[in-house]
């Protein structure tokens, strides 16, 4: 019978995984543990397996796989980045992705996180917990149909985005893309660069991957090239924000307020419970602690249609691999 070790399960994960294995009469192997090279000897007389982490793996974990003659880590996110994907290829390791499995649940979250900043909601929920009912300028707000919204990368998540601010609250919707895409015009008009769609946006929604032109491309000189008063969205991934030129710039009012729900050093806390413990990343309190900075643990994806798509992508792409040897979602 085929053999296969799921790295990083989470109890709700594991009720998607025993069905899955029952119905592919395979065996499915759980353990909450991540890959590390203390925690890989665990996948020894294993066929495949399928992982999710955020922090990174590391040789000698892809040498031990090849010893131990296993073909494939399939991660189950979109996300590989985690990866050295040289030294997997060098090992004959295949790592594979699950590249959409709910974009609608990440576009529906990071509109509800910037319909949170333009609403005023933190100040007003503070305001009536002590009983303060009263209308003042600091809480009246925007309709979002008046506002101007930037999206960066018009891509599965980017074009929904687009889609929802258009057509659901008519808002102008501008775009930047490395490639434009026909069919998302009719939510979308692109911008030639990154400098033009950002220039007079109300909001400016993230939704690019990570790659090597675009890191830390938020900027102090980026912010300041916005309009005053601007509000971010980054759901995408950390990196692509430099935090403490973000925390600068909301303090000298030139962003008005951010919802963050990925950091760029957030390997070690998502997704764990610190409570009780001493978090020593300066940046991270400084981002936990601003008032005008929302932040989640990068959970804009999480929801069941999401989780219940994620493991059985995860779990397919590592049977492909043991079967055929390769996958349609392989990236290296
Ligand atoms: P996608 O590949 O469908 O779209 C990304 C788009 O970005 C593409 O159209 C691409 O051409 C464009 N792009 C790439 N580099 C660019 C650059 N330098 N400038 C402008 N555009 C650029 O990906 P997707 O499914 O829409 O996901 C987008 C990102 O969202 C992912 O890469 C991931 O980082 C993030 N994500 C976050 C969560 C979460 O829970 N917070 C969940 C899933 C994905």
């Amino acid at each position: 019978m085929t053999k296969i070790i799921a790295f990083g399960v989470t109890p709700e994960e594991a009720e998607v995984m025993e069905q899955w294995s029952k119905a592919h009469s395979i065996h499915v192997e759980m353990t909450p543990e991540y890959i590390t090279p203390e925690t890989v000897h665990l996948a020894e007389g294993f066929d495949g397996i399928t992982n999710m982490q955020v922090s990174d793996i590391v040789e000698p974990v892809y040498s031990k796989l090849k010893e131990l003659g296993i073909p494939v880590i399939a991660q189950r996110s979109a996300g590989y980045e985690m990866y050295d994907l040289k030294a997997a290829s060098d090992n004959d390791v295949i790592i594979t992705n699950v590249p959409s499995y709910s974009p609608e649940s990440i576009a529906e979250f990071v509109v509800y996180a910037a319909m949170r900043l333009i609403r005023n909601s933190d100040e007003i929920d503070q305001r009536v917990a002590s009983q303060n009912f009263t209308w003042e300028p600091s809480i009246r707000s925007h309709s979002i149909q008046s506002l101007k919204v930037a999206v960066i990368g018009v891509g599965r998540i980017g074009s929904r985005v687009a889609k929802i601010y258009k057509h659901g609250f008519g808002a102008e919707v501008v775009g930047y893309d490395i490639v434009e895409h026909e069919e998302f015009k009719e939510h979308v008009v692109y911008q030639p660069d990154l400098q033009t769609a950002i220039k007079d946006a109300d909001i400016v929604t993230i939704h690019m991957p990570l790659t090597e032109d675009n890191y830390h491309q938020f900027n102090h000189d980026l912010f300041n090239q916005m309009k005053p008063g601007t509000t971010l969205i980054n759901a995408a991934r950390g990196k692509i924000v430099k935090t403490q030129d973000l925390i600068e710039a909301i303090d000298r009012g030139q962003i008005k307020n951010a919802a963050l729900d990925v950091y760029e050093d957030e390997g070690p806390f998502i997704p764990k419970n610190w409570e009780g413990q001493v978090i020593e990343d300066e940046v991270f309190l400084q981002i936990l602690n601003h008032p005008n900075i929302h932040y989640t643990p990068h959970i804009a994806y999480y929801t069941d249609i999401a989780v219940q798509n994620l493991v059985e992508g995860g779990l397919n792409s590592a049977l492909e691999v043991i079967k055929t040897g390769t996958d349609e979602h392989r990236v290296n």
